[in-house]
């Protein structure tokens, strides 16, 4: 088969053989069969939006001038057998994948996840979202599926690893939109993703792993400086599990067990991170300025914007949500944390993203390795006070923060409600006066940012881990041997798909080691 790239098709076309012939400059029945390598909308010129595709083309005869085309398929590494059973701590995207390759390689893994399996999750979030009642055991950065559950379930990042094509045909093997083996920006949507989860779950279990619900892991223990065995909590009892293979998968959100991890002494380090606010528009207003006349053929319509400053500072937005909604993310008492997401059809009439500004180390005001982590803290519990201590988020229109004229007023999508204030009150100084540039900034790029109705949810703190678990770039292991620090929590990745891919990378090493 041959590579071929950059066919062009109009919007309200089918790619056809046609399509790929005229590409080639050969005729239409020397074309044999074709599969779609990558579909891509091309808006650089607003007067000619179109798609943009890349196939892998079986013709019936030779071509010249084309790459030949071969997939290769990913395999997991064949490996030796252990002692014991491994064990894998958290089921977000990072623990699912390396829970199925070692369970699909026979290994039989364990599985423990502090919150509950993804059908009670979600009764529990709505719950929150309705009431502002948060379980700590059980939220949105809590429970099966991880941090990423209800999320737009975007897939692209910007690692660029033979895996990642695995985690694309895996999604779509257990019940993700087959299009997201192709689409140039790949997303799953929160109402599919959680079946998608469940769907893995058994895969896991059918291969012979395990997984528990509500266990938490509350302390490892080790001898001479080597895993030999951890205890975890369920809602009845405390016990130990033996094994000198532990997989962290834990996010970016655990603190107790990050606390529980220094204390053993796991060399860890302080990482640079941004914390910032949910800024939302009209989606109407970004398709206009995206796509121009073409918005009605096109769905909604993301941006991606960033700026640097001469003070070193710089702000970018993140986890764009089209058509999406403002999510209440706590998981710990007394603290307000935002995020977004979308569900398959991004039909929402808001679009949001994070505006984040970046934080440095120097900004910890501590050398404490859990440093960044209290920064973060910090802006949480104030803005839970600020909020009249309450879930609710503190909130504020862009006329009030930096003065700009109000063409129309965007209503906040945020549950449980939102009140109005001074939101600088959470941020240092050097956070909300970038914050008020870079709005100002990417107004240039899109017209219309910067309108006074669009609205500010703070804070977003979690937008990747503080700290970083240090482990060996060989074995990735920590200085606990036998322990596998993994995953966004780890510092190894930020996003579903380079978490996925980190926990697969781990699950080869282990089995290898
Ligand atoms: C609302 C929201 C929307 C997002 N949208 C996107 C998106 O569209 N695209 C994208 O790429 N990324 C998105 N992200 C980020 C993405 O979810 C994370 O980067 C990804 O989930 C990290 O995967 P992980 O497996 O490393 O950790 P996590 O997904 O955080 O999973 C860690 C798991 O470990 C469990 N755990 C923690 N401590 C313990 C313990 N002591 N014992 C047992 N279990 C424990 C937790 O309960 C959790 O389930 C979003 C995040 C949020 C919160």
């Amino acid at each position: 088969m041959y590579k071929v790239n950059n066919i062009r098709v109009s919007l309200d076309s089918q790619l056809t053989k046609a399509h790929i012939a005229k590409k080639i400059g050969i005729g239409e029945n020397y074309i044999d069969s074709f599969i779609v390598l990558k579909k891509a909308i091309d808006a650089r010129k607003k007067s000619d939006v179109h798609y943009a595709y890349t196939v892998a083309v079986k013709t019936t005869k030779k071509i010249s001038g084309y790459d030949i085309f071969n997939r290769e398929e990913y395999k997991f590494p064949k490996g030796k057998s252990l002692d014991n059973r491994p064990v894998i701590v958290g089921m977000g995207p990072c623990g699912l994948f390396a829970g199925l390759v070692l369970a699909e390689a026979g290994y039989a893994p364990i599985i423990i996840e502090r919150g509950a399996d993804i059908d009670t999750r979600k009764n529990k979030v709505d719950s929150f979202w309705k009431t502002g009642e948060l379980d700590i055991r059980t939220n949105v950065q809590f429970g099966e599926g991880g941090a990423g559950t209800f999320s737009d379930g975007k897939l692209n990042s910007g690692i660029h690893d033979k895996r990642c094509q695995f985690v694309l045909d895996t999604f779509a093997k257990y019940g993700a939109n087959e299009e997201i083996v192709y689409t140039a920006k790949p997303h799953i949507g929160t109402d599919v993703l959680a079946e998608v989860v469940k769907n893995m779950r058994n895969a896991i279990i059918d291969n012979g792993g395990e997984v528990r619900f509500q266990t938490t892991l509350t302390k490892v223990i080790t001898r001479n400086k080597k895993v030999t065995g951890i205890i975890v909590k369920n809602e009845n009892e405390e016990y130990e599990i033996e094994t000198d293979k532990l997989i962290l998968a834990i996010g970016h959100s655990a603190r107790d067990t990050y606390s529980m991890i220094k204390n053993i002494g796991a060399d860890m380090e302080q990482k640079n991170f941004s914390v910032g606010v949910r800024i939302e528009h009209k989606q109407d207003m970004i398709n206009e300025s995206q796509y121009g006349t073409f918005k009605k053929y096109l769905g909604a319509a993301d941006y991606k914007l960033s700026a640097h400053f001469d003070n070193g500072r710089s702000a970018y937005t993140f986890c764009m949500c089209p058509g999406g909604v403002v999510v209440a993310s706590s998981s710990e008492e007394g603290t307000v944390v935002t995020n977004g997401m979308s569900y398959s059809k991004r039909d929402g009439e808001n679009a949001n993203s994070a505006l984040l500004v970046n934080v440095t180390t120097d900004d910890f005001g501590s050398d404490d390795p859990l440093a960044g982590v209290y920064f973060q803290e910090k802006i949480e519990k104030k803005a839970f006070k600020l909020a009249g201590n309450s879930y609710k988020a503190p909130a504020q229109y862009l006329s009030d923060f930096i003065g700009t004229k109000a063409s129309t007023k965007v209503i906040p999508t945020y549950k449980p409600g939102v009140t109005f204030c001074d939101i600088s009150k959470v941020f240092p100084d050097f956070v909300t006066d970038t914050l008020k540039k870079s709005v100002l900034e990417f107004d240039k790029k899109i017209k219309g940012f910067a309108d006074g109705g669009a609205i500010l949810t703070a804070p977003e703190t979690r937008s990747s881990a503080p700290v970083r678990i240090l482990r060996d770039k060989e074995s990735l292991m920590s200085n606990i041997s036998g322990l596998y620090p993994a995953g966004e929590g780890a510092g190894y990745a930020g996003g579903i798909m380079s978490a996925a891919v980190d926990g697969i990378k781990v699950a080869e090493v282990l089995v290898k080691e």
